[in-house]
Protein backbone atom coordinates (compact mmCIF):
# COMPACT_ATOMS: atom_id res chain seq x y z
CA UNK A 1 0.00 0.00 0.00
CA UNK A 2 0.95 3.46 -0.65
CA UNK A 3 0.37 5.61 2.42
CA UNK A 4 0.42 9.18 2.52
CA UNK A 5 1.57 11.03 6.08
CA UNK A 6 0.34 14.37 6.85
CA UNK A 7 1.82 16.53 9.75
CA UNK A 8 -0.01 19.67 9.84
CA UNK A 9 1.01 23.06 11.82
CA UNK A 10 -0.41 25.95 11.74
CA UNK A 11 1.17 27.55 8.23
CA UNK A 12 3.32 24.60 7.40
CA UNK A 13 2.63 20.65 5.96
CA UNK A 14 5.08 18.35 5.63
CA UNK A 15 4.42 14.86 4.07
CA UNK A 16 6.17 11.34 3.07
CA UNK A 17 4.70 8.42 0.98
CA UNK A 18 5.69 4.95 1.95
CA UNK A 19 5.25 2.12 0.39
CA UNK A 20 4.17 -0.34 3.47
CA UNK A 21 2.09 -3.56 3.98
CA UNK A 22 1.55 -6.25 7.01
CA UNK A 23 4.08 -8.34 5.02
CA UNK A 24 7.03 -5.39 4.54
CA UNK A 25 6.01 -3.68 8.47
CA UNK A 26 7.15 -8.07 9.67
CA UNK A 27 10.67 -7.75 7.42
CA UNK A 28 10.87 -4.02 8.08
CA UNK A 29 10.94 -3.44 4.45
CA UNK A 30 8.94 -0.58 4.20
CA UNK A 31 10.11 2.10 1.90
CA UNK A 32 9.86 6.16 1.69
CA UNK A 33 8.87 7.19 -1.85
CA UNK A 34 9.00 10.48 -1.50
CA UNK A 35 9.25 13.30 1.29
CA UNK A 36 8.62 17.39 1.50
CA UNK A 37 7.74 20.11 3.43
CA UNK A 38 5.70 23.57 2.33
CA UNK A 39 5.82 25.86 5.06
CA UNK A 40 4.44 29.76 5.24
CA UNK A 41 1.58 28.10 3.50
CA UNK A 42 -0.73 31.81 3.41
CA UNK A 43 1.59 33.81 1.76
CA UNK A 44 4.40 33.06 -0.60
CA UNK A 45 4.69 29.34 0.12
CA UNK A 46 8.71 27.79 0.25
CA UNK A 47 8.09 24.34 -1.41
CA UNK A 48 10.98 21.22 -0.72
CA UNK A 49 9.88 18.13 -2.08
CA UNK A 50 12.14 15.26 -2.85
CA UNK A 51 11.80 11.57 -4.45
CA UNK A 52 13.37 8.57 -3.10
CA UNK A 53 17.29 9.33 -3.78
CA UNK A 54 16.45 12.07 -6.56
CA UNK A 55 18.10 15.90 -5.56
CA UNK A 56 15.65 17.77 -3.36
CA UNK A 57 13.49 20.52 -5.25
CA UNK A 58 13.36 23.49 -4.00
CA UNK A 59 10.25 25.99 -5.51
CA UNK A 60 7.93 28.99 -4.04
CA UNK A 61 4.37 29.14 -5.11
CA UNK A 62 1.27 31.51 -3.36
CA UNK A 63 -0.67 28.96 -1.77
CA UNK A 64 -3.92 29.82 0.03
CA UNK A 65 -4.34 27.81 3.05
CA UNK A 66 -3.95 23.43 3.26
CA UNK A 67 -6.74 22.57 1.07
CA UNK A 68 -4.33 24.42 -1.71
CA UNK A 69 -0.66 22.85 0.02
CA UNK A 70 -2.53 19.13 -0.39
CA UNK A 71 -3.11 19.97 -3.50
CA UNK A 72 -0.31 21.31 -4.67
CA UNK A 73 1.72 17.98 -3.07
CA UNK A 74 -1.06 15.64 -4.52
CA UNK A 75 -0.73 16.91 -8.24
CA UNK A 76 3.14 16.85 -7.62
CA UNK A 77 3.39 13.47 -6.47
CA UNK A 78 0.91 12.07 -9.61
CA UNK A 79 3.00 13.96 -11.89
CA UNK A 80 5.93 12.66 -13.83
CA UNK A 81 8.26 15.14 -12.76
CA UNK A 82 7.95 13.44 -9.36
CA UNK A 83 9.32 9.84 -10.84
CA UNK A 84 7.41 8.34 -7.97
CA UNK A 85 6.80 5.10 -10.35
CA UNK A 86 4.07 3.27 -8.48
CA UNK A 87 1.89 6.50 -8.21
CA UNK A 88 0.52 7.36 -11.53
CA UNK A 89 -3.27 8.72 -10.25
CA UNK A 90 -4.50 9.45 -6.88
CA UNK A 91 -6.23 6.02 -6.94
CA UNK A 92 -2.65 4.27 -6.11
CA UNK A 93 -2.58 6.43 -3.00
CA UNK A 94 -4.21 3.82 -0.63
CA UNK A 95 -4.37 5.77 2.88
CA UNK A 96 -3.49 8.97 4.63
CA UNK A 97 -2.42 9.03 8.37
CA UNK A 98 -2.23 11.95 10.10
CA UNK A 99 -0.01 13.03 12.90
CA UNK A 100 -2.85 14.43 16.06
CA UNK A 101 -1.17 16.71 18.99
CA UNK A 102 -3.80 15.87 21.34
CA UNK A 103 -5.88 12.92 22.16
CA UNK A 104 -6.43 13.36 25.24
CA UNK A 105 -7.98 10.48 27.57
CA UNK A 106 -10.43 9.57 24.29
CA UNK A 107 -7.69 8.19 21.96
CA UNK A 108 -5.16 5.95 23.74
CA UNK A 109 -4.46 4.11 20.22
CA UNK A 110 -4.57 5.15 16.46
CA UNK A 111 -8.19 5.21 15.25
CA UNK A 112 -9.90 5.49 11.76
CA UNK A 113 -10.94 8.66 10.91
CA UNK A 114 -14.86 8.62 11.07
CA UNK A 115 -17.27 11.33 12.73
CA UNK A 116 -17.15 10.26 15.69
CA UNK A 117 -13.17 10.46 15.72
CA UNK A 118 -13.37 13.69 14.23
CA UNK A 119 -15.72 15.21 16.66
CA UNK A 120 -13.36 13.36 19.54
CA UNK A 121 -10.63 15.49 17.81
CA UNK A 122 -12.63 18.65 17.76
CA UNK A 123 -13.41 18.35 21.61
CA UNK A 124 -9.44 18.13 22.12
CA UNK A 125 -8.93 21.82 21.00
CA UNK A 126 -9.43 23.48 24.49
CA UNK A 127 -6.23 21.37 25.02
CA UNK A 128 -4.36 22.11 22.15
CA UNK A 129 -5.81 25.57 20.53
CA UNK A 130 -2.62 25.75 18.40
CA UNK A 131 -2.09 21.84 17.22
CA UNK A 132 -5.52 20.35 16.52
CA UNK A 133 -7.34 22.61 14.12
CA UNK A 134 -3.98 22.63 12.37
CA UNK A 135 -4.62 18.86 12.61
CA UNK A 136 -8.09 18.78 11.14
CA UNK A 137 -7.43 21.25 8.32
CA UNK A 138 -4.84 18.53 6.90
CA UNK A 139 -7.82 16.10 7.85
CA UNK A 140 -10.44 17.96 6.09
CA UNK A 141 -8.39 18.92 2.92
CA UNK A 142 -6.87 15.13 2.44
CA UNK A 143 -11.11 14.43 2.60
CA UNK A 144 -12.15 16.91 0.34
CA UNK A 145 -8.98 15.80 -2.26
CA UNK A 146 -9.26 12.22 -1.65
CA UNK A 147 -13.11 11.69 -1.58
CA UNK A 148 -14.17 9.21 1.35
CA UNK A 149 -12.89 6.09 -0.49
CA UNK A 150 -9.61 6.35 0.92
CA UNK A 151 -9.01 5.52 4.70
CA UNK A 152 -7.68 8.29 7.03
CA UNK A 153 -6.04 7.35 10.50
CA UNK A 154 -5.28 10.24 13.21
CA UNK A 155 -1.99 8.89 14.97
CA UNK A 156 -1.56 10.89 18.23
CA UNK A 157 1.26 12.17 20.17
CA UNK A 158 -0.46 11.58 23.07
CA UNK A 159 -1.31 7.82 22.92
CA UNK A 160 1.89 6.12 23.91
CA UNK A 161 2.09 7.81 26.74
CA UNK A 162 -1.78 6.92 28.17
CA UNK A 163 -0.15 3.88 30.11
CA UNK A 164 1.55 6.30 32.64
CA UNK A 165 -0.23 5.73 36.03
CA UNK A 166 -2.10 8.32 37.57
CA UNK A 167 0.67 8.97 40.31
CA UNK A 168 2.97 9.98 37.32
CA UNK A 169 -0.39 11.78 35.55
CA UNK A 170 -1.78 13.31 38.29
CA UNK A 171 -0.68 17.25 39.40
CA UNK A 172 -1.44 18.03 42.83
CA UNK A 173 -4.38 20.06 42.94
CA UNK A 174 -7.38 19.58 43.77
CA UNK A 175 -8.72 16.35 42.61
CA UNK A 176 -11.69 17.29 41.85
CA UNK A 177 -10.28 19.90 38.51
CA UNK A 178 -9.10 16.32 37.19
CA UNK A 179 -12.85 15.07 37.02
CA UNK A 180 -14.04 18.47 35.71
CA UNK A 181 -11.37 19.60 33.40
CA UNK A 182 -9.16 16.30 32.69
CA UNK A 183 -6.37 18.94 33.76
CA UNK A 184 -3.42 16.30 33.62
CA UNK A 185 -0.05 15.63 32.47
CA UNK A 186 -1.00 13.46 28.76
CA UNK A 187 3.15 14.01 27.53
CA UNK A 188 3.61 14.56 23.66
CA UNK A 189 6.41 13.20 21.44
CA UNK A 190 4.24 9.96 21.88
CA UNK A 191 5.51 8.63 18.33
CA UNK A 192 8.81 9.64 18.55
CA UNK A 193 9.79 8.00 21.92
CA UNK A 194 7.53 4.83 20.67
CA UNK A 195 9.90 5.17 17.36
CA UNK A 196 13.21 4.59 19.15
CA UNK A 197 11.92 2.23 21.71
CA UNK A 198 11.10 -0.08 19.01
CA UNK A 199 14.09 0.66 16.88
CA UNK A 200 16.18 0.30 20.12
CA UNK A 201 14.39 -3.18 20.60
CA UNK A 202 15.47 -4.67 16.41
CA UNK A 203 19.30 -3.33 17.22
CA UNK A 204 19.66 -5.46 20.26
CA UNK A 205 17.04 -8.25 20.18
CA UNK A 206 15.51 -7.58 23.27
CA UNK A 207 11.39 -8.02 23.38
CA UNK A 208 9.16 -5.63 24.77
CA UNK A 209 8.97 -7.01 28.26
CA UNK A 210 12.67 -6.16 28.11
CA UNK A 211 12.63 -2.50 26.91
CA UNK A 212 13.41 -0.36 30.08
CA UNK A 213 14.79 2.93 28.66
CA UNK A 214 14.98 6.40 29.27
CA UNK A 215 14.39 8.28 25.55
CA UNK A 216 15.65 11.82 25.37
CA UNK A 217 13.65 13.72 22.27
CA UNK A 218 15.89 16.76 21.94
CA UNK A 219 14.84 19.09 18.80
CA UNK A 220 13.36 22.37 18.70
CA UNK A 221 10.56 20.90 21.50
CA UNK A 222 12.03 18.45 24.04
CA UNK A 223 11.12 15.51 26.54
CA UNK A 224 12.13 12.90 28.00
CA UNK A 225 10.70 9.44 28.51
CA UNK A 226 10.68 6.60 31.27
CA UNK A 227 10.27 3.44 29.44
CA UNK A 228 9.48 0.34 31.39
CA UNK A 229 8.90 -2.95 30.14
CA UNK A 230 8.20 -0.90 26.66
CA UNK A 231 5.42 1.29 27.98
CA UNK A 232 5.74 5.00 28.63
CA UNK A 233 5.60 5.25 32.76
CA UNK A 234 6.69 9.15 33.05
CA UNK A 235 7.19 11.81 30.41
CA UNK A 236 8.58 15.18 30.78
CA UNK A 237 5.88 17.55 28.93
CA UNK A 238 2.94 17.88 30.81
CA UNK A 239 -1.26 19.08 30.09
CA UNK A 240 0.83 21.07 27.22
CA UNK A 241 4.10 20.48 25.47
CA UNK A 242 5.41 23.64 27.91
CA UNK A 243 6.28 21.89 30.90
CA UNK A 244 9.66 19.44 31.41
CA UNK A 245 12.97 20.16 29.65
CA UNK A 246 14.46 23.65 28.54
CA UNK A 247 13.34 23.99 24.59
CA UNK A 248 14.13 26.34 21.64
CA UNK A 249 11.85 28.54 23.19
CA UNK A 250 9.58 26.80 25.86
CA UNK A 251 11.12 27.83 29.16
CA UNK A 252 9.96 24.02 30.45
CA UNK A 253 9.88 23.86 34.38
CA UNK A 254 8.85 26.93 35.92
CA UNK A 255 7.61 27.88 39.54
CA UNK A 256 3.90 28.70 38.63
CA UNK A 257 4.11 31.69 41.08
CA UNK A 258 6.30 33.36 38.02
CA UNK A 259 2.90 33.73 36.41
CA UNK A 260 1.32 35.93 38.90
CA UNK A 261 4.34 37.49 39.52
CA UNK A 262 5.17 38.78 36.01
CA UNK A 263 1.82 40.01 35.47
CA UNK A 264 1.88 41.68 38.10
CA UNK A 265 5.63 43.30 37.70
CA UNK A 266 5.24 43.63 34.01
CA UNK A 267 1.61 44.07 33.53
CA UNK A 268 1.01 41.25 31.36
CA UNK A 269 -2.50 39.58 30.69
CA UNK A 270 -2.48 35.41 30.77
CA UNK A 271 -2.40 35.73 26.91
CA UNK A 272 1.00 37.60 26.54
CA UNK A 273 2.57 35.69 29.76
CA UNK A 274 1.56 32.18 27.96
CA UNK A 275 2.95 33.56 24.67
CA UNK A 276 5.85 34.90 26.84
CA UNK A 277 6.81 31.54 28.07
CA UNK A 278 6.03 29.62 24.91
CA UNK A 279 7.50 31.68 22.21
CA UNK A 280 10.14 33.99 23.59
CA UNK A 281 11.82 32.02 26.17
CA UNK A 282 14.20 28.71 26.45
CA UNK A 283 17.31 28.80 24.70
CA UNK A 284 16.01 31.81 22.54
CA UNK A 285 15.44 33.95 25.52
CA UNK A 286 18.19 32.83 28.12
CA UNK A 287 20.39 33.60 25.27
CA UNK A 288 19.12 36.68 24.00
CA UNK A 289 20.22 35.21 20.70
CA UNK A 290 18.96 32.92 19.11
CA UNK A 291 16.59 29.12 19.32
CA UNK A 292 19.03 27.28 17.30
CA UNK A 293 21.65 25.24 19.34
CA UNK A 294 23.56 24.81 16.07
CA UNK A 295 24.33 28.93 16.39
CA UNK A 296 24.74 28.77 20.06
CA UNK A 297 27.35 26.29 19.64
CA UNK A 298 28.97 28.23 17.51
CA UNK A 299 28.88 31.82 19.48
CA UNK A 300 29.79 29.87 22.66
CA UNK A 301 33.00 28.60 20.60
CA UNK A 302 33.68 31.20 18.45
CA UNK A 303 32.72 34.57 20.42
CA UNK A 304 33.03 32.85 24.19
CA UNK A 305 29.62 34.18 24.47
CA UNK A 306 28.64 34.39 27.96
CA UNK A 307 24.81 33.68 27.57
CA UNK A 308 25.21 31.34 24.51
CA UNK A 309 27.26 29.20 27.00
CA UNK A 310 24.39 29.84 29.89
CA UNK A 311 21.45 28.69 27.78
CA UNK A 312 23.68 25.50 26.55
CA UNK A 313 24.49 24.36 29.93
CA UNK A 314 21.00 25.11 31.54
CA UNK A 315 19.57 23.34 28.71
CA UNK A 316 21.75 20.20 29.11
CA UNK A 317 21.62 20.40 33.45
CA UNK A 318 17.40 20.04 32.99
CA UNK A 319 18.09 17.32 30.80
CA UNK A 320 20.68 15.78 33.29
CA UNK A 321 18.38 16.07 35.93
CA UNK A 322 15.19 14.19 34.61
CA UNK A 323 17.61 11.19 33.40
CA UNK A 324 18.41 11.02 37.36
CA UNK A 325 14.96 11.36 38.17
CA UNK A 326 13.76 8.82 36.22
CA UNK A 327 16.62 6.28 37.33
CA UNK A 328 15.63 6.43 40.42
CA UNK A 329 11.86 6.12 40.04
CA UNK A 330 11.98 3.09 37.34
CA UNK A 331 15.09 1.48 39.77
CA UNK A 332 17.56 2.08 36.48
CA UNK A 333 17.43 1.08 33.41
CA UNK A 334 19.02 -0.65 30.37
CA UNK A 335 19.70 1.98 28.28
CA UNK A 336 20.02 6.12 27.51
CA UNK A 337 18.76 6.71 23.82
CA UNK A 338 18.96 10.31 21.65
CA UNK A 339 17.16 11.82 19.28
CA UNK A 340 15.86 14.48 17.48
CA UNK A 341 18.18 17.53 15.52
CA UNK A 342 20.24 18.05 18.66
CA UNK A 343 20.54 14.43 20.10
CA UNK A 344 21.05 12.87 16.80
CA UNK A 345 23.58 15.64 15.62
CA UNK A 346 25.78 16.93 18.47
CA UNK A 347 28.02 14.67 19.88
CA UNK A 348 29.17 17.92 22.04
CA UNK A 349 25.80 18.45 23.68
CA UNK A 350 25.23 14.43 24.57
CA UNK A 351 28.57 14.58 26.24
CA UNK A 352 27.59 17.63 28.56
CA UNK A 353 24.40 15.95 29.66
CA UNK A 354 25.77 12.66 30.39
CA UNK A 355 29.38 13.47 31.61
CA UNK A 356 30.66 12.27 34.70
CA UNK A 357 28.21 9.84 35.24
CA UNK A 358 30.25 6.32 35.07
CA UNK A 359 29.53 6.58 38.82
CA UNK A 360 26.01 6.01 37.74
CA UNK A 361 26.82 2.88 34.97
CA UNK A 362 26.99 5.37 32.24
CA UNK A 363 30.49 4.80 30.48
CA UNK A 364 30.85 6.14 27.37
CA UNK A 365 32.82 6.53 24.00
CA UNK A 366 33.96 9.53 23.10
CA UNK A 367 35.57 8.29 19.40
CA UNK A 368 32.25 6.95 19.13
CA UNK A 369 30.11 9.69 20.00
CA UNK A 370 31.90 11.96 17.57
CA UNK A 371 31.44 9.81 14.75
CA UNK A 372 27.57 9.83 15.31
CA UNK A 373 25.61 12.60 13.50
CA UNK A 374 23.80 13.23 10.31
CA UNK A 375 21.62 10.56 10.25
CA UNK A 376 23.49 7.85 11.67
CA UNK A 377 22.56 5.31 14.27
CA UNK A 378 24.46 3.57 17.14
CA UNK A 379 25.93 2.43 20.47
CA UNK A 380 28.12 5.00 22.15
CA UNK A 381 28.66 3.33 25.07
CA UNK A 382 31.59 1.52 26.27
CA UNK A 383 31.55 -2.32 26.18
CA UNK A 384 31.74 -2.53 30.12
CA UNK A 385 28.80 0.36 30.68
CA UNK A 386 26.29 -0.64 32.40
CA UNK A 387 23.70 1.50 31.21
CA UNK A 388 24.21 1.72 27.39
CA UNK A 389 24.05 4.84 25.52
CA UNK A 390 22.46 4.84 21.70
CA UNK A 391 21.86 7.65 19.30
CA UNK A 392 18.53 6.83 17.09
CA UNK A 393 17.44 9.24 14.80
CA UNK A 394 13.42 9.15 15.22
CA UNK A 395 11.35 8.49 12.07
CA UNK A 396 8.27 9.22 13.20
CA UNK A 397 6.19 9.01 10.02
CA UNK A 398 7.45 5.38 9.35
CA UNK A 399 5.10 4.46 12.54
CA UNK A 400 2.34 6.74 11.58
CA UNK A 401 2.14 5.14 8.03
CA UNK A 402 2.39 1.67 9.83
CA UNK A 403 -0.63 2.45 12.11
CA UNK A 404 -2.58 3.35 9.28
CA UNK A 405 -1.76 0.39 7.70
CA UNK A 406 -2.67 -1.83 10.83
CA UNK A 407 -6.08 0.24 11.29
CA UNK A 408 -7.40 -0.25 7.88
CA UNK A 409 -6.45 -3.79 8.06
CA UNK A 410 -8.26 -4.37 11.20
CA UNK A 411 -11.35 -2.67 9.62
CA UNK A 412 -11.47 -4.86 6.95
P1 LIG B 1 11.76 20.06 15.41
O1 LIG B 1 11.53 19.83 16.87
O2 LIG B 1 11.27 21.38 14.92
O3 LIG B 1 11.43 18.88 14.53
P2 LIG B 1 14.52 19.27 15.04
O4 LIG B 1 14.31 17.93 15.67
O5 LIG B 1 14.88 19.33 13.59
O6 LIG B 1 13.34 20.26 15.31
O7 LIG B 1 15.69 19.99 15.89
C1 LIG B 1 16.07 21.29 15.64
C2 LIG B 1 17.25 21.63 16.56
O8 LIG B 1 18.33 20.72 16.27
C3 LIG B 1 17.79 23.04 16.34
O9 LIG B 1 18.06 23.63 17.61
C4 LIG B 1 19.08 22.78 15.61
O10 LIG B 1 20.04 23.78 15.84
C5 LIG B 1 19.52 21.48 16.23
N1 LIG B 1 20.57 20.84 15.46
C6 LIG B 1 20.52 20.32 14.22
N2 LIG B 1 21.75 19.90 13.83
C7 LIG B 1 22.60 20.17 14.86
C8 LIG B 1 24.00 19.99 15.08
N3 LIG B 1 24.77 19.44 14.17
N4 LIG B 1 24.51 20.40 16.26
C9 LIG B 1 23.73 20.97 17.19
N5 LIG B 1 22.41 21.17 17.05
C10 LIG B 1 21.86 20.79 15.89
Amino acid sequence: MNILVLNCGSSSLKFQIIRTDLELIEKAADVRLARGVLERIGSETLITHQSGDNPAVKEAQPLRDHHAALDFVLRWIVSPESRIDTIQSLADIHGVGHRVVHGAEKFNVSALIDDAVLKGIEDCIDLAPLHNPANLKGIHAALRLLGPGVPQVAVFDTSFHSTMPETAYLYAIPYQLYRRHKIRRYGFHGTSHRYVAYRYRQLTGKKKEETNLITLHLGNGCSVCAIREGKSVDTSMGLTPLEGLVMGTRSGDLDPGVIEYLSHKEGMSLDEIDALLNKQSGLLGLSGLTNDMRELLEEEKEHQDRRAKLAIDIFCRRARKYIGAYLAQMGGADALIFTGGIGENSPVIRKRIYENLEWFGIETDDRANAEICDGKEGDISKPSSRIRVFVIPTNEELLIARDTVRCINSKQ
